[in-house]
């Protein structure tokens, strides 16, 4: 296909009148589609609901040590449970880990909560420093940046990689500014580009000499094993192991849950760090809660039972999750190659693809599809405060839809896309 670049201003013209006449169809048809959350489907659920047979009425409700689940106690999780979790993050000893409740982003929230109030090891509550500063890898998880801004942490956008966040603006950063508390990692199959750091950017991560004493890298490995495939998969060093290697062993907080393994919001989360970081949550934790839900901590061990458990599930999952990435990609690849007016990422794993179009148009994009009736994650989302500097990057969400939907909606966005990059051009040659 001849690049859009190419075109004179009267083929510009012309394309642009059959694009909107296009696109008026379009909207005629009363599209109401979402693409917006990477939210599982239905199906996904619909496949596993066994898991809610493992226990019933006449079930044993004991741990192997003979601990009843119905009670109070353990707050750590159980033991079983957190060797689960250790297993799925790839973290060698248990004890590393406390499984919580249901939510990775509690968790998350409740550490830079605790850091604001209670400092993180003994060190000075943020909240009585004159500034705090995160740094974000973005386009990046939009919740990451919510929950700093909540906060009125201040956030400075790193550039990303394909092999993870530059590290050298990292490096840079975290060793010269004591202001610098944290940083966001979503290190595997990353949100939304799909990434996976290298093992030099791991390495580098636990080697970081930060300024502060409370810097803290947040972990969050979501996507640990969200595969698309079986024969290309993705796998990263071990981040704990790595920065014990490095004589950092409390520089890092690992997250982790089952939301896109079992059910969504309805699993089992979970933190790995070093027994010191540990017990100083264990002070505030055993204020919070008693225990978080330790029988759906058992009714995941025992339908799981171990790490081959979930590695067989996520299969499942990605068979179905597959055909409908690979139907977005097909869209993208057959419309869009060559016009050199977009680029998109093509993952292995997780949820999204992260697209980008011409600077200044992504906001336009995401308006005119939601026009036509496809709603898609908001434009600058993907970025601190909502505020992406080249206005370029749109965050697809394959998942949710049915493949149907999806064609229908990733044709709709296509046209929208083209339209606002001619629309864009044409403004340029003016
Ligand atoms: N972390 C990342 C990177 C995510 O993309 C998501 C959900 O989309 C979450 C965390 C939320 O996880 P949880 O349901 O465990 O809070």
């Amino acid at each position: 296909m001849k690049s859009y670049k190419d075109l004179s201003k009267e083929e510009l013209l012309q394309l642009q009148a059959a694009l909107e006449a296009e696109y008026e169809d379009a909207k005629s048809k009363g599209l109401n589609l979402d693409m917006s959350r990477g939210k599982p489907a239905a199906s996904q659920f619909d496949m596993e609901m066994d898991i809610m047979d493992v226990l019933n009425s006449s079930s044993d409700y004991k741990t192997a040590a003979g601990m009843d689940c119905r009670n109070y106690g353990l707050v750590d999780g159980i033991p079983e449970a957190k060797k689960l979790m250790a297993d799925m993050m790839g973290v060698a000893n248990a004890d590393n880990v406390i499984v919580c409740g249901n939510a990775s982003l509690s968790i998350m929230y409740d550490t830079i909560s605790r850091s604001m109030t209670h400092g993180v090891l003994g060190s000075t509550p943020w909240c009585k420093l004159g500034k705090v500063k995160f740094l974000c890898p973005a386009p990046g998880y939009d919740r990451h940046f919510s929950v700093t801004e909540h906060f009125g942490i201040e956030m400075i956008t790193v550039p990303m990689t394909p092999q993870g966040p530059d590290m050298d603006i990292v490096e840079k950063l975290v060793s010269e500014d004591e202001a610098v508390k944290g940083i966001w990692c979503v290190p595997k199959y990353s949100n939304p580009q799909g990434y996976s750091y290298s093992e030099e950017t791991v390495k580098r991560f636990a080697a970081l000499k930060p300024a502060a004493k409370d810097f803290r890298i947040f972990w969050d490995n979501a996507y640990v094993v969200h595969h698309l495939y079986e024969e290309k998969q993705d796998h990263i060093l071990d981040i704990l192991a790595e920065c014990e290697k490095a004589g950092n062993p409390h520089i890092v907080y690992e997250f982790c849950s089952t939301s896109k393994v079992s059910f969504a919001g309805a699993g089992i989360a979970a933190i790995a760090s070093s027994k010191e970081n540990l017990d100083d949550m264990r002070k505030s934790m055993t204020m919070q809660t008693i225990g978080y839900d330790k029988i759906n901590q058992l009714r995941h061990v025992r339908y799981f039972k171990d790490f081959d458990g979930i590695e067989a599930h996520m299969k499942k999952h990605a068979q179905i999750i597959r055909p409908k990435f690979e139907a977005v990609l097909k869209v993208l690849e057959c419309e869009l190659s060559g016009l050199e007016i977009a680029q998109w990422t093509e993952p292995k794993g997780g949820y999204f693809i992260s697209f980008e179009a011409l600077n200044g148009c992504a906001k336009k994009i995401v308006a005119k599809c939601k026009e036509a009736g496809v709603v898609l994650t908001g434009a600058g989302a993907t970025f601190p405060y909502g505020k992406d500097p080249g206005d370029s990057n749109i965050r697809l969400a394959p998942t949710f839809p049915t493949p149907e939907e999806l064609r229908a909606a990733t044709d709709l966005f296509v046209l929208c896309v083209k339209l606002v990059s001619v629309e864009m051009l044409l403004a340029q040659q003016a």
